[in-house]
């Protein structure tokens, strides 16, 4: 018999032996909690309610939602019944919002109740969208709209789920924003949800497993939360899920209260929840891992960690292309004989790439570089859970091609096979014929005392061509006592003078992408004439 890995398998295993085990949801009415067993009930009670809207098989049902329990049921309700979930990332301006709506012909759009007033005034501009589902705690008013608790009590606790799924049928589907143009748009087929969610749970990758519980603070909208609640359901592993605006004293609490064991988050969310544990007193020994990813993790976010909780920050890399993960930063058996700098150095790199995928790092004319730990190329990846081209766009061919897929990261792998990535392949510095990694200059200048945030960008030189400027915010208590040239003077010492920053300037705050990441596209277009003026 050939069975596919559909996600429905993943599904029925936390009904049929973790009935008991809990969801728990931080709402504005307070912390609320589910089990598997009425998990399963509602996830069916949604499925009934969405066919008798008339969703069937490949349709697209869209949420715009945070991290909790209703979020979580439509993540299984919609795949398993055979239609595709859109997860839209709430952060992404009108005019994206309605192109992907519009592009990925959603036929219904689940919503949160505080969220409705960024999508009732696009409604009219939605082309397919034909109901629209607030996910409310009580009751609704509002005109054309269906409140989701309405929507299915009373309903079947059980669905008859359709058992011809093929494995490679879409089940989710997610945009990823390109450096110009409208966000491209990624599938998910069952099969890739499925190896992947077994992927998070492998030992040497995040080693998720029923003892565990875990809290994304990575939202359910940035490829799937790390396909994190995916794996959870199926491993039954008790689940946190932060709701809406979680501020970093609200992780803290929940991090103490229900003993989260795994946690995951872009290097910002964990920047800001240092500086409530320092202020605060909060026991957080129930956990095991830190995971982090998005963008590079600082390493003095990481040391901080280290010495706060005794935990490194485990460091993974991924992306929307690859639902998400394919490297961890794992300290291989004989290299923990290493002193803790030299630990700390590997802990510090985007890792090892995980079990299933291939890798291959390529020079500007396409050849494969050394694995020497020095020579810079793009990382190009194939394999089970990598997309092969984006949904209906022709753009795919500039990403998708020879067979793999090129990430447009620029990175190194040393002789044990650890990946360092130095730059994105459009944020690296190009200073006369030389290349001057951003990320490796924003790392040392966080490191420096008095510092929040920092990022350094390419601004356009009539000499060099480009040269770095460093944009420093610096901490609240530190304003108006840090100097540039004392920053500037500290990275000389520790890089080529070439990669030093001619200059630095200070900011209130960096703007960040609607995923959490320094948006270095709005610093270079606001400092583009900095070495130019004069
Ligand atoms: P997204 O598809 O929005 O998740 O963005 C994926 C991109 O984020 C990757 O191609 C990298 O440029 C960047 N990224 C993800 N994880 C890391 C990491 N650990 N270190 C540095 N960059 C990262």
């Amino acid at each position: 018999m050939r069975y596919p890995l559909t996600v429905r398998n993943l599904l029925e295993r936390s009904r049929t032996m973790f009935a008991h085990k809990e969801i728990v949801s931080r709402m504005p009415t307070g912390v609320v909690r589910h089990t598997y067993g009425q998990y399963y009930g509602r996830v069916s009670q949604l499925a009934h309610a969405l066919t008798d809207l008339g969703v069937g098989r490949g349709d697209r049902v869209a949420t715009f939602a945070w991290n909790h329990h209703r979020h979580l049921e439509a993540y299984f309700a919609v795949p398993c019944m055979g239609a595709v979930l859109h997860t839209v990332n709430i952060r992404l301006p009108a005019e994206h919002i309605i192109h992907i709506l519009n592009h990925a012909e959603d036929k219904v759009l689940l919503v949160d109740e505080d969220l409705l007033p960024a999508i009732l005034p696009l409604r009219d501009q939605f082309k397919t969208v034909e109901q629209i589902i607030v996910m409310a705690d009580h009751p609704l008013t509002a005109e054309n709209v269906v409140d989701y608790e309405t929507l299915i009590s009373g309903r079947p606790t059980t669905f008859a789920w359709p058992e011809d799924i093929d494995e490679w049928e879409p089940a989710g589907m997610c945009y990823t924003s390109a450096t110009t143009g409208n966000p491209k748009a990624v599938l998910y087929a069952h099969r890739a949800i499925f190896l992947h969610s077994m992927l998070l749970c492998m030992a040497d990758t995040l080693g998720l497993s029923e003892s565990d519980t875990v809290l994304p603070v990575v939202p359910m909208f940035h490829v799937n939360a790390w396909g994190l609640p995916f794996a959870a359901v199926w491993m039954g592993t008790k689940q946190v899920l932060p709701g809406a605006r979680p501020h970093p004293a609200d992780i803290a609490q929940l991090l103490q209260d229900e003993k989260v064991t795994i946690t995951a988050g872009v290097p910002t969310v964990w920047l800001g929840l240092l500086q409530v544990l320092e202020k605060g007193d909060y026991d957080l020994s129930a956990l095991r891992a830190i995971a982090c990813g998005g963008s590079a993790v600082p390493r003095a976010l990481a040391e901080a960690y280290r010495k706060k909780l005794g935990l490194p920050i485990l460091h993974a890399y991924g992306m929307t292309e690859a639902a998400p993960l394919t490297h961890v930063a794992r300290l291989k058996s004989h290299l923990t004989i290493l002193p803790p700098d030299a630990q700390q150095d590997i802990y510090d790199k985007q890792g090892l790439l995980v079990p299933g995928l291939e890798m291959k790092i390529l020079d500007q004319a396409g050849n494969e570089v050394p694995w020497d730990g020095k020579t810079f190329g793009e990382v190009v990846m194939r394999g089970p859970w990598i997309a092969a081209e984006y949904y209906k766009d022709d753009r795919s061919s500039d990403t998708f091609y020879d067979g793999w897929y090129h990430t447009g990261d620029i990175g190194i792998v040393d002789q044990e096979g650890y990946l360092k990535l130095v730059d994105r392949a459009k944020d690296v510095i190009k200073s006369g014929g030389e290349w001057i990694s951003s990320v490796d200059l924003e790392n040392a200048i966080m490191a420096f005392p008095g510092v929040a945030e920092a990022a350094v960008i390419a601004c356009p030189h009539t000499v060099w061509d480009e040269r770095p400027l460093a944009c420093v915010v610096p901490k609240a208590d530190a304003k108006g006592a840090l100097h540039k040239e004392a920053i500037l003077e500290f990275l000389r010492n520790r890089f080529p003078h070439y990669w030093v920053p001619d200059d630095a300037v200070f900011l209130d705050e960096l703007p960040k992408t609607g995923t959490g990441k320094f948006d270095k596209k709005v610093l270079r277009g606001k400092f583009q004439g900095h070495y130019m003026a004069g």
